[in-house]
Protein backbone atom coordinates (compact mmCIF):
# COMPACT_ATOMS: atom_id res chain seq x y z
CA UNK A 1 0.00 0.00 0.00
CA UNK A 2 1.62 3.63 -0.94
CA UNK A 3 0.01 7.31 -0.13
CA UNK A 4 -0.26 10.21 -1.95
CA UNK A 5 1.18 11.49 2.00
CA UNK A 6 2.80 10.35 5.04
CA UNK A 7 0.21 8.43 6.75
CA UNK A 8 -0.28 10.08 10.16
CA UNK A 9 1.27 8.47 13.22
CA UNK A 10 -1.48 6.18 15.30
CA UNK A 11 -2.35 7.71 18.83
CA UNK A 12 -1.99 5.92 21.90
CA UNK A 13 -1.66 5.65 25.53
CA UNK A 14 0.79 3.61 27.90
CA UNK A 15 -0.33 0.86 29.42
CA UNK A 16 0.80 0.64 33.19
CA UNK A 17 3.40 -2.54 33.57
CA UNK A 18 3.57 -2.73 29.26
CA UNK A 19 6.03 -1.74 26.93
CA UNK A 20 3.19 -2.20 24.54
CA UNK A 21 1.10 0.84 24.31
CA UNK A 22 -2.82 1.17 23.83
CA UNK A 23 -3.70 2.23 19.87
CA UNK A 24 -6.71 4.56 19.95
CA UNK A 25 -9.74 4.54 17.68
CA UNK A 26 -12.21 6.92 18.80
CA UNK A 27 -12.51 9.30 21.34
CA UNK A 28 -16.74 8.97 23.11
CA UNK A 29 -17.43 10.95 25.80
CA UNK A 30 -20.82 10.77 27.96
CA UNK A 31 -22.85 14.05 28.79
CA UNK A 32 -24.52 15.37 32.57
CA UNK A 33 -23.56 11.30 34.28
CA UNK A 34 -23.47 13.04 37.27
CA UNK A 35 -26.15 14.91 38.96
CA UNK A 36 -24.69 17.75 40.85
CA UNK A 37 -23.17 18.21 37.60
CA UNK A 38 -26.42 18.07 35.62
CA UNK A 39 -27.77 20.20 38.16
CA UNK A 40 -24.64 22.63 37.51
CA UNK A 41 -25.33 22.64 33.96
CA UNK A 42 -28.82 23.61 34.27
CA UNK A 43 -30.37 20.51 34.06
CA UNK A 44 -32.44 18.08 35.77
CA UNK A 45 -30.28 16.14 37.05
CA UNK A 46 -31.17 12.97 35.92
CA UNK A 47 -31.83 12.34 32.00
CA UNK A 48 -31.26 9.39 29.32
CA UNK A 49 -27.33 9.57 28.59
CA UNK A 50 -26.15 11.69 25.33
CA UNK A 51 -22.81 11.03 23.85
CA UNK A 52 -20.62 13.50 22.11
CA UNK A 53 -17.06 12.60 20.18
CA UNK A 54 -13.43 14.09 20.16
CA UNK A 55 -11.37 13.27 17.75
CA UNK A 56 -8.58 10.35 18.45
CA UNK A 57 -5.49 13.00 18.09
CA UNK A 58 -7.45 15.17 20.34
CA UNK A 59 -5.01 12.71 22.87
CA UNK A 60 -2.98 14.49 24.95
CA UNK A 61 -0.80 11.70 26.88
CA UNK A 62 0.65 12.50 30.42
CA UNK A 63 3.05 9.90 31.24
CA UNK A 64 3.62 8.18 34.69
CA UNK A 65 5.50 10.66 37.10
CA UNK A 66 5.42 13.59 34.34
CA UNK A 67 3.50 16.78 33.93
CA UNK A 68 2.25 17.22 30.39
CA UNK A 69 2.04 21.01 29.04
CA UNK A 70 -1.80 21.43 27.28
CA UNK A 71 -1.22 24.95 25.05
CA UNK A 72 -4.22 26.80 26.15
CA UNK A 73 -6.89 26.69 23.23
CA UNK A 74 -7.61 29.47 20.71
CA UNK A 75 -10.74 31.17 20.53
CA UNK A 76 -11.97 30.93 24.10
CA UNK A 77 -11.37 32.82 27.12
CA UNK A 78 -13.39 30.06 29.39
CA UNK A 79 -11.41 27.03 29.20
CA UNK A 80 -12.79 24.55 31.77
CA UNK A 81 -11.82 21.44 33.69
CA UNK A 82 -13.54 18.10 33.83
CA UNK A 83 -12.06 15.21 35.23
CA UNK A 84 -13.49 11.77 34.43
CA UNK A 85 -12.88 8.08 34.29
CA UNK A 86 -11.94 6.65 31.12
CA UNK A 87 -12.87 3.17 30.30
CA UNK A 88 -10.53 1.70 27.34
CA UNK A 89 -12.51 -0.91 25.47
CA UNK A 90 -10.08 -3.53 24.52
CA UNK A 91 -12.93 -6.22 22.61
CA UNK A 92 -15.69 -4.41 20.31
CA UNK A 93 -18.90 -5.21 20.04
CA UNK A 94 -22.46 -3.83 19.21
CA UNK A 95 -25.53 -4.23 21.92
CA UNK A 96 -23.81 -5.18 24.36
CA UNK A 97 -25.78 -6.59 27.11
CA UNK A 98 -24.85 -4.24 30.55
CA UNK A 99 -24.34 -7.62 32.40
CA UNK A 100 -21.80 -8.92 29.49
CA UNK A 101 -20.02 -5.39 29.54
CA UNK A 102 -16.93 -6.18 31.46
CA UNK A 103 -15.53 -8.23 28.68
CA UNK A 104 -14.95 -6.07 26.78
CA UNK A 105 -13.13 -3.34 28.92
CA UNK A 106 -9.57 -3.65 28.34
CA UNK A 107 -8.96 -1.05 31.73
CA UNK A 108 -9.49 2.29 33.28
CA UNK A 109 -7.57 5.49 32.51
CA UNK A 110 -7.66 9.15 34.33
CA UNK A 111 -8.70 11.68 32.38
CA UNK A 112 -9.69 15.26 31.39
CA UNK A 113 -12.81 16.43 29.05
CA UNK A 114 -11.31 20.13 28.45
CA UNK A 115 -13.42 22.36 27.12
CA UNK A 116 -14.46 25.58 25.78
CA UNK A 117 -17.15 26.72 27.73
CA UNK A 118 -17.65 30.31 26.46
CA UNK A 119 -17.90 28.22 22.73
CA UNK A 120 -20.09 25.49 23.93
CA UNK A 121 -22.56 27.45 25.58
CA UNK A 122 -22.72 29.86 22.12
CA UNK A 123 -23.29 26.62 19.81
CA UNK A 124 -26.28 25.49 23.00
CA UNK A 125 -27.68 28.41 22.71
CA UNK A 126 -27.98 28.17 18.79
CA UNK A 127 -28.79 24.04 18.81
CA UNK A 128 -25.68 23.80 16.88
CA UNK A 129 -23.19 20.97 17.24
CA UNK A 130 -20.67 21.26 20.03
CA UNK A 131 -17.58 20.22 18.52
CA UNK A 132 -15.97 23.45 18.61
CA UNK A 133 -16.52 24.01 22.13
CA UNK A 134 -15.42 20.16 22.56
CA UNK A 135 -13.31 18.41 20.17
CA UNK A 136 -10.28 20.82 19.60
CA UNK A 137 -6.71 19.78 19.73
CA UNK A 138 -4.77 18.62 23.06
CA UNK A 139 -8.59 18.39 24.41
CA UNK A 140 -8.62 14.76 26.06
CA UNK A 141 -5.36 15.18 28.38
CA UNK A 142 -4.90 11.00 29.67
CA UNK A 143 -2.66 9.04 31.89
CA UNK A 144 -1.32 5.79 31.43
CA UNK A 145 -4.21 2.77 31.43
CA UNK A 146 -4.11 0.58 34.07
CA UNK A 147 -5.56 -2.87 32.86
CA UNK A 148 -8.76 -4.00 34.31
CA UNK A 149 -7.53 -7.54 35.92
CA UNK A 150 -5.42 -5.03 37.90
CA UNK A 151 -8.03 -2.66 39.01
CA UNK A 152 -10.42 -2.82 42.32
CA UNK A 153 -13.47 -1.45 43.11
CA UNK A 154 -13.30 1.08 40.80
CA UNK A 155 -17.43 1.49 40.59
CA UNK A 156 -17.36 2.52 44.32
CA UNK A 157 -13.45 5.21 43.92
CA UNK A 158 -13.05 8.27 44.45
CA UNK A 159 -12.45 10.96 41.70
CA UNK A 160 -10.58 14.08 42.47
CA UNK A 161 -9.19 17.43 40.73
CA UNK A 162 -7.00 19.94 42.10
CA UNK A 163 -6.12 23.10 40.42
CA UNK A 164 -2.65 24.58 42.18
CA UNK A 165 -3.40 22.23 45.43
CA UNK A 166 -6.80 23.21 45.68
CA UNK A 167 -9.41 21.31 45.24
CA UNK A 168 -11.79 21.88 42.65
CA UNK A 169 -14.00 18.37 41.83
CA UNK A 170 -14.23 15.77 45.09
CA UNK A 171 -17.00 12.78 44.13
CA UNK A 172 -17.00 8.96 43.62
CA UNK A 173 -17.49 6.77 40.68
CA UNK A 174 -20.25 5.58 42.68
CA UNK A 175 -22.46 8.53 41.79
CA UNK A 176 -22.88 7.99 37.74
CA UNK A 177 -26.40 7.94 36.66
CA UNK A 178 -25.22 5.78 34.31
CA UNK A 179 -22.41 3.32 35.35
CA UNK A 180 -20.03 2.03 33.21
CA UNK A 181 -21.98 -1.11 32.01
CA UNK A 182 -24.87 0.96 31.41
CA UNK A 183 -23.02 3.44 29.71
CA UNK A 184 -21.72 0.24 27.45
CA UNK A 185 -24.95 -1.41 26.45
CA UNK A 186 -26.30 2.17 25.35
CA UNK A 187 -23.08 3.59 23.36
CA UNK A 188 -23.05 0.25 22.07
CA UNK A 189 -26.27 0.55 20.97
CA UNK A 190 -25.41 3.18 18.67
CA UNK A 191 -22.02 2.78 17.44
CA UNK A 192 -20.16 -0.31 16.75
CA UNK A 193 -17.89 -0.90 19.33
CA UNK A 194 -13.91 -0.86 18.22
CA UNK A 195 -10.77 -1.94 20.36
CA UNK A 196 -9.56 1.02 20.94
CA UNK A 197 -11.97 3.23 21.70
CA UNK A 198 -11.86 5.31 24.64
CA UNK A 199 -15.07 6.55 26.42
CA UNK A 200 -14.96 9.83 28.79
CA UNK A 201 -17.84 8.22 31.12
CA UNK A 202 -18.55 12.49 32.55
CA UNK A 203 -17.80 14.40 35.17
CA UNK A 204 -19.03 15.22 38.80
CA UNK A 205 -19.89 18.67 39.85
CA UNK A 206 -16.94 21.38 40.55
CA UNK A 207 -16.27 22.59 36.79
CA UNK A 208 -14.84 25.72 36.45
CA UNK A 209 -12.23 27.45 34.25
CA UNK A 210 -8.04 27.25 34.40
CA UNK A 211 -5.73 29.70 32.85
CA UNK A 212 -2.23 29.83 31.98
CA UNK A 213 0.23 28.78 34.24
CA UNK A 214 -2.50 26.44 36.43
CA UNK A 215 -1.02 22.99 37.02
CA UNK A 216 -3.84 20.49 37.29
CA UNK A 217 -3.67 17.02 38.89
CA UNK A 218 -6.36 14.53 38.73
CA UNK A 219 -6.64 11.28 40.26
CA UNK A 220 -8.86 8.24 40.95
CA UNK A 221 -7.96 5.92 43.31
CA UNK A 222 -6.59 2.87 41.61
CA UNK A 223 -5.41 4.81 38.91
CA UNK A 224 -2.65 6.50 37.69
CA UNK A 225 -3.27 10.22 37.95
CA UNK A 226 -1.99 12.83 35.45
CA UNK A 227 -0.69 16.42 35.95
CA UNK A 228 -1.53 19.30 33.33
CA UNK A 229 0.34 22.43 33.26
CA UNK A 230 -1.57 24.91 30.74
CA UNK A 231 1.16 27.13 28.83
MN1 LIG B 1 -17.36 15.75 30.13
Amino acid sequence: MSYVFTPPVQVSVPVVGLAERFPVHRIYCVGRNYVDHALEMGGTGREAPFFFMKPADAVLVAEPGSTVAMPYPTLTSNLHHEIELVVAIGIGGSHIKAADAAKHIYGYAVGLDMTRRDLQNEMKKHGRPWSIGKGFDHSAPIGAITPAAQVFGIDSAAIHLQVNGQDRQRSNIAKLIWNVAETIEQLSAAWALQPGDLIFTGTPEGVGAVVRGDTLAGAIDGLQGIQVRME
